[in-house]
């Protein structure tokens, strides 16, 4: 991608309310504009970084036997009357009439996928399912301040799960746990697996995944020697104490901000929506069911508010929106060759081919944080410059040895 003509154009400054540092450093680097509060563009970098994050998730959600679909966003009211959550999500959820009809927008879809099911399943011989969906979601946010970490729109992975049994259906969430912490560490994060309370649907207790951020909102509490955790609302205890599970390690409080939870959610959409199956014996029995979310755009909220310095982004190579920033400062002879022959190895790069000062090359570089700089220049000659951004030491190389490094 040339730079010259990637849209839209970086900014100095941050917008005067951009309070969060991913608002400002995201919005600064082109990767996101808000449309109003809580609503935003995904710009063509940063559709780049989450369709990535989207990638990973998709691979793993597939390695236990998901099914990817999509579901709508528009629901009738009726539906969501059949559990009574219509009037309990009156606060959050955007709900209004159209020529005589009332509707609401998602912000999760239990109601729909129970639908799918009573329409589908007759018995224990047709489950379980797994299928999940990426799609955008609506929920009216009082506070929507966080940059991209809490949109009034925003795109969730959801995955839903139904089963013969309680057995089954938490063998199966505890597979969901496994592949959740496989996304989060090939994103690279440090992150905690904390109990919360079930609440209304299930005695069971449910699971987030938290990532220790000095700019979260969420405070957990965490083992300094094993992987206990609880989140605050939870938690009786204090910091400094004896770990309640290991007994060894020390009760630790972080903020963090929560990329993804799941639920056992059993019996209780299955009773009220009537979706049940006949067991070996002919015998009628409601459906087991879970579901688990991850908010990718939140995930790439994340990542700039643990990945960052004072002069930009730091992206993980694994969703960076591409391995290369290659700077042609004037004079450089090769940079297009240069570029042709990396794209043709399959290497993505940014190659910064803009007729402006190595200053404002470097600065832009070093904030929309690609892993990998390369300059070339009429100094270095055949050799181009390769600086990591995590790292101020730079190298020599030839070009073939810039291939291998990148393809190590
Ligand atoms: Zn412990």
């Amino acid at each position: 991608m040339r730079q010259s003509v990637l849209f839209p154009k970086t900014r100095k400054d941050a917008p005067k309310d951009a309070e969060s540092i991913n608002h400002q450093l995201l919005v600064r680097g082109g990767f996101i504009d808000q449309l109003m509060s809580g609503s935003w563009t995904l710009m063509p970098l940063g559709f780049r970084v989450v369709t990535k994050i989207n990638q990973i998730i998709r691979e793993e959600m597939n390695a236990i036997g998901g099914q990817e679909m999509l579901m709508p966003v528009l629901h009738p009211k009726s539906i969501w009357e059949e559990t009574g959550r219509w009037e309990k999500a009156k606060e959050i959820m955007y709900q209004f009439k159209m020529k005589d009809k009332e509707y609401g927008l998602a912000f999760t879809h239990e109601e729909v996928v129970m639908d799918l099911l009573r329409k589908n399943i007759k018995s224990y011989q047709d489950l379980p399912i797994y299928v999940y969906h990426f799609s955008t979601k609506f929920r009216d946010e009082a506070r929507a301040r966080s940059g991209i970490l809490r949109g009034r729109e925003f795109m969730m992975k959801d995955l839903y799960s139904a089963h013969v049994s309680e057995s089954d259906l938490m063998d199966y969430y505890n597979k969901v746990k496994d592949a959740y912490s496989k996304i989060f560490k090939r994103i690279g994060f440090d992150f905690r697996v904390t109990e919360a309370s079930g609440g209304v649907f299930t005695d069971k207790h449910t699971h987030e995944f938290q990532v220790m951020a000095d700019g979260g909102e969420d405070f957990i509490y965490y083992c300094d020697n094993c992987d206990w955790g609880e989140n605050k609302e939870i938690f009786a205890g204090k910091e400094g104490e004896k770990c309640p599970k290991c007994k060894n390690g020390k009760v630790k409080g972080a903020k963090s901000i929560e990329v993804g939870n799941i639920f056992p959610l059993g019996t209780w959409f299955a009773e009220r929506m009537r979706v049940y199956y006949a067991d070996d014996k002919g015998l009628k029995k409601p459906v087991w069911f879970g579901s688990y979310g991850i908010g990718p755009t939140r995930v790439m909220g994340t990542l700039v508010e643990v990945g960052h310095d004072e002069k930009g982004i730091i992206w993980p190579k694994a969703v960076a929106p591409y391995e290369v920033h290659l700077v042609e400062l004037s004079g450089a002879k090769n940079a297009k060759k240069i570029y042709e022959e990396l794209t043709q190895k399959g290497i993505e790069v940014l190659w910064d081919d803009r007729e402006v000062g190595a200053g404002e090359k470097f600065a832009d570089a070093d904030l929309i944080g690609i892993p990998s700089r390369l300059v070339v220049s009429e100094r270095n000659g055949d050799k181009i410059e390769w600086k990591e951004r995590t790292s101020e030491k730079t190298e020599l190389l030839s070009l073939d040895e810039i291939i291998s490094k990148l393809e190590s």
